[in-house]
């Protein structure tokens, strides 16, 4: 399988040009092809005519340095992405970036623009920034790619912030990251599973992440059986559930048991929406604990039976 290591550029507007469906106009394309043993095989460097905000934010100007005059003689959006599509080509691969934000604004721009989309539920991909933090043992760190270029001591031959350049220093530092970590996939929910058989169910060894379809409301969801199920992610046993379905915020949602072999076992249920249906989906991660944060998640749930009486 490629890797199609993929860096954007992306202007806004002012907040009275604002549009909710597209915050972010995509200006430039960047993207480094990889195969299989991680070797560079091609390149893929476009700038595209804006055509919603056409001046360069102030805010951009100083970060990007794409002048006005450039963005004038450039294709449309539409033209770039199928150059984009031809590029990526026929043979499998996984889009890798720098971040989780570049395939959200990637799909609003092929939504907005009504280009062929790229999935048609969560789409599967590298997120390089996130897999750096996992591989130096640090599941929550999140530096910026200038941090990582010069921690992995990659040559500084190019600018930042031009989208070629970024992909290629993202592609660096994918190479050096070891192999194994990268069954930690991310997966883009711009498009939500559209039925029960389309959910996504991966299982990382360690633990398992199951993403919903959407739900006609929040209450529903909430209240659904099998967003409710708490199971051994290595032995797969039905747990029963000695710390319920709680939630201190209203978003996350966690709760755990204990699996006599394996241990004790935590579930936490994100209550996100969905942009396209406006609707709400979750997206449940269950994985062993260790003492530490059993302990942690009992003080959580103690702290939510006093605020309840209170
Ligand atoms: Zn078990």
């Amino acid at each position: 399988m490629n890797y199609i290591v993929l860096d954007l550029e992306w202007n806004m507007g002012t907040p009275r040009e604002e549009l909710k469906v597209m915050p972010f106009e995509i200006i430039e394309i960047g993207a480094v092809k990889l195969n299989e043993d991680k070797v560079e095989t091609e390149r893929f460097s476009k700038l595209i005519h804006p055509r919603v905000y056409r001046r360069m934010h102030w805010k951009n100007k100083s970060i990007v340095h794409i002048e006005n005059a450039d963005l004038k003689k450039a294709e449309s959006f539409e033209e770039v992405y199928s150059e984009f599509l031809a590029f990526c080509g026929e043979e499998p691969y996984i889009f890798c970036t720098w971040g989780d934000t570049d395939l959200t604004e990637l799909q609003r721009n092929i939504y907005y623009f009504d280009c062929i989309p790229l999935a048609e539920g969560p789409l599967e991909y590298l997120d390089v920034q996130k897999l750096n933090g996992y591989s130096t043992g640090m599941h929550k760190k999140r530096i910026s790619l200038e941090k990582a270029v010069e921690e992995h001591h990659i040559a500084e031959i190019s600018d930042f912030h031009r989208a070629v350049n970024d992909a290629a220093y993202t592609a660096e530092v994918l190479k050096s990251i070891d192999k194994s970590i990268e069954k930690y996939t991310s997966f883009n929910n711009y498009y939500v599973p559209k039925d029960i058989d389309s959910e996504i169910i991966r299982d990382y060894g360690d633990y398992i992440k199951h993403i919903f379809r959407c739900f006609k409301d929040k209450q529903r969801l909430i209240h659904d059986k099998r967003v409710r199920s708490l199971f051994c992610p290595v032995c797969k046993k039905e747990l029963e559930k000695e710390i319920p379905v709680f939630s201190t915020n209203g978003k996350n949602y966690l709760m755990a048991g204990n699996c006599t072999e394996h241990g004790m076992v935590k579930a936490k249920i994100r209550i996100k929406k969905n942009e396209q249906k406006d609707q709400p989906y979750a997206v449940k991660t269950i994985r062993i604990i260790n003492d530490e944060e059993k302990m942690i998640l009992e003080n959580k749930y103690q702290k939510f039976i006093s605020s309840k009486s209170e």
